[in-house]
């Protein structure tokens, strides 16, 4: 069976029905022996390539040519574009003059539904992406067929692991092989020409709630690889480097301390005793930690160093953490380290002591800048706390560091002097709650940035006015497979804190992309909307990725000068993660994995519709392919008559609260990229529901049994009564 996307037309129809037999026989044919993947690739052999017919290599990148990839624009060979990671491209056919007659040329549809945050490597006329579950495709990319594709077999109760939905942000492709992480914590090697699997390293302990969704960096024969989690489950974040060929773990690098009296083998050991530990107080526990390097790493061929990004602490809040004092090291860092060896070289904290979840794992960016004359090569950075920072790579000496969102209140400012930042007075909410500016969801997170050289200007998705109000518990409780962080989470009040009616209202927040001058470190221009990863041109083009009621979107481009929208096509699924661009026979692509889901996961929508599979979509001038239809909506709201005891429904709010709000949303409406549960067909089946809540009926698809943390004494009929009366409250 065929189940390639051509141009102009797609094979997979947008019936719900047919979705799942689809993707059945996805899965069927990817796994059958007759099929001709993985082993002989139907096309062009790269014995033979001819100009226009398929891949001239399968992943033929080294180090010389991560290292010139500016110079290939072509290409797309690294995940932010080159080793300056600027997600920048030379490539200007697509420019101010053209872009009107920019149209899709191909999707291809991945057999995984659930959010996309891949970034894809084009290389040779190949593109390799990875999607939700960890699945890895190449594709031809001249038309979007499909050469091979690779399914770990991540297990559903992987999906248990994380916050933020069962994600991976893309591949690496290096020396033949593609290399990609698995939620359940596996490093992968794949032959970049048949996808067969070369070797497969367990990164992580796969009895610890950690998951590997991060994409995997390359230099020097090691293939570098991160992890996420334990910033809101627990456990010590560590950055790892295996030999690209062996497998072997080459080092290992902890970004929180241990037991002081176990030292852990690794490249960390040294460092931990003389700078680390010192800046933790309290106990040593099990699960205390965080500093997750779970996005960005960047290798630097200047200082053959690897800068890697860290998350929050463990548990969030300080006092619960260490004793309410300390830095802790190397939460919400920027740490380098020497990348042949693992051995730290410097590092600067943005969020010293972090209690409010601000990771700081946006994007690095290298490039070399004039600061008062001098030219200095510096990166910069945009984390969760709301400041841009410009560090000195070699020495990791901070040189400037303003709020690139308007309205920060839990730090003053950065002190030059010192490089720490001046808290405000109120932040550790010790005692009594607290509002601040950025908040949890800070003033930019994760999703991919670009600096243009052209314009030098950084581009980014800002969120300004965006606020937490940080409640404090007064005891601190471990529950491992809990996001237990020490505050009083998806709630706006305390239990028993009645809400005062002199409060102001937090401010409304604002998002837009932003365009920021690194030098004077101010904005140069913003363009209302609430997108995602960007990619700037030399076409003085930004291409950014929306979202339309959440799981449908949009692909727009702004003039990267000023910041007027150019361009926009609607796209069937939302885009969350950035575009890539490449050029094949002198017609250059945008191309981009598209899929609502990630951090959107529990956001409700007035437009609810059936789930869809994600797919890369591609655009090029006079593309003449036409892209899927959207998804039909969602089956109608039908609760069922059941009536259920006032203390059974105030019941299954709290827990609802505590177990299922994190996937499935607030007040039990979402925009079903996980189910949303007001709508579910086990709803007016109580056998049936507790099957799947308390006996793990659908752990296949990532809803875990959740017999050992929900009590087993009504725990299931009162979440079922908490959503049955949700479900008549929308319909009411
Ligand atoms: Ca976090």
């Amino acid at each position: 069976m065929s189940h390639q996307v051509k141009s102009g037309q797609h094979s997979v129809s947008r019936v719900p029905g047919a979705i799942v037999l689809c993707t059945s026989i996805l899965l069927a044919a990817c796994s059958d022996p007759q099929s001709p993947q993985p082993e002989s690739p139907s096309a062009a052999s790269p014995q033979a390539p001819t100009a226009a017919s398929g891949p001239t290599s399968f992943g033929q990148i080294d180090d010389a040519r991560l290292n010139n990839a500016p110079n290939e624009p072509e290409n797309w060979l690294a995940t932010g574009g080159s080793q300056l990671a600027q997600r920048f491209s030379a490539l200007d056919q697509i420019n101010l003059d053209t872009i009107a007659d920019l149209k899709p040329a191909w999707s291809m549809d991945f057999d995984t539904m659930r959010g996309q945050e891949s970034t894809p490597i084009v290389v040779d006329g190949v593109v390799y992406v990875t999607t939700a579950w960890s699945k890895v495709y190449a594709a031809d990319a001249r038309t979007g067929e499909q050469l091979w594709q690779y399914d770990p077999q991540v297990p559903g109760k992987a999906g248990f692991k994380g916050c933020c939905d069962v994600i991976n942000r893309g591949p690496a492709v290096y020396q033949g092989k593609v290399f990609a992480g698995t939620y359940d914590g596996r490093l992968l090697a794949l032959d970049a020409k048949t996808g067969a699997l070369l070797w497969s390293a367990q990164t992580t302990d796969p009895d610890s709630m950690f998951s590997v969704a991060g994409a995997p960096r390359v230099a020097n024969g090691l293939v570098f690889i991160g992890n996420g989690s334990s910033g809101e489950f627990g456990g010590r974040g560590f950055v790892s480097a295996y030999n690209v060929d062996s497998g072997e773990l080459a080092w290992r690098f902890y970004l929180t301390p241990g037991d002081p009296a176990v030292p852990d083998g690794a490249a960390s050991d040294e460092i931990m005793d003389s700078i680390v530990q010192p800046t933790w107080f309290g106990p040593h526990t099990d699960y205390r930690g965080g500093a997750n390097v779970w996005n960005s790493m960047v290798y630097d061929p200047e200082y053959d160093q690897l800068y890697v990004a860290t998350g929050n602490g463990f548990p969030w809040v300080r006092k619960f953490r260490s004793d309410n004092k300390g830095d802790n090291l190397f939460i919400s860092s920027i740490v380098a380290l020497d990348a042949r060896t693992g051995r730290y070289k410097w590092h600067y904290q943005e969020t010293p002591g972090d209690s409010w979840d601000y990771d700081s794992v946006a994007d690095i960016i290298l490039t070399e800048l004039t600061l008062d004359g001098q030219p200095r090569k510096v990166l910069m950075h945009t984390p969760k706390n709301g400041f841009f920072y410009v560090i000195e790579r070699g020495t990791g000496k901070l040189l400037s560091a303003e709020p690139y969102v308007p309205g920060v209140t839990w730090a003053s400012h950065v002190d030059l002097e010192t490089g720490r930042p001046a808290v405000a007075e109120n932040a550790y909410y010790d005692d009594e709650p607290v509002r601040l500016s950025p908040g949890e969801g800070g003033g930019h997170s994760w999703q991919p940035t670009a600096f243009s050289p052209v314009t030098g200007l950084m581009y980014l998705q800002a969120n300004a006015y965006a606020s937490t109000r940080y409640i404090p518990r007064e005891s601190y409780e471990f529950v491992k497979g809990m996001d237990y962080m020490g505050l009083w989470h998806f709630v706006s009040h305390g239990p028993g804190e009645a809400p005062d009616p002199n409060e102001p209202p937090p401010p409304t927040p604002q998002t837009y992309l932003l365009a920021w001058d690194p030098v004077k470190q101010e904005a140069v221009w913003k363009t209302d909307g609430r997108g995602a990863g960007v990619l700037a041109t030399a076409g003085n083009l930004v291409f950014q990725g929306f979202s339309r009621n959440v799981v449908m979107g949009e692909l727009a481009a702004f003039r990267a000068d000023t910041g007027e929208k150019v361009w926009s096509h609607p796209t069937p699924n939302a885009i969350i993660t950035g575009p890539v661009t490449y050029s094949l026979d002198g017609e250059q692509y945008v191309v981009a994995a598209t899929g609502a889901g990630g951090g959107s996961i529990i956001a409700a929508s007035d437009d609810v519709r059936m789930p869809q599979v994600g797919r890369l979509v591609a655009f090029k001038l006079n593309g003449t392919a036409t892209l899927p239809a959207e998804p039909p909506p969602a089956r109608p709201i039908e609760p069922p008559t059941e009536t259920f005891a006032p203390e059974l429904v105030a019941r299954g709010a709290e827990l609802y609260v505590g177990f299922c709000t994190r996937c499935h949303g607030f007040g039990a409406r979402s925009a079903n990229i996980i189910p949303d549960l007001r709508r579910s067909p086990a709803l007016g089946n109580a056998e049936l529901w507790e099957a799947i809540v308390q006996q793990g009926a659908l752990e296949s698809r990532g809803m875990i049994n959740w017999s050992h943390l929900l009590p087993d004494d009504g725990a299931a009929e009162a979440l079922r009564a908490y959503v049955v009366e949700q479900a008549r409250a929308s319909v009411r």
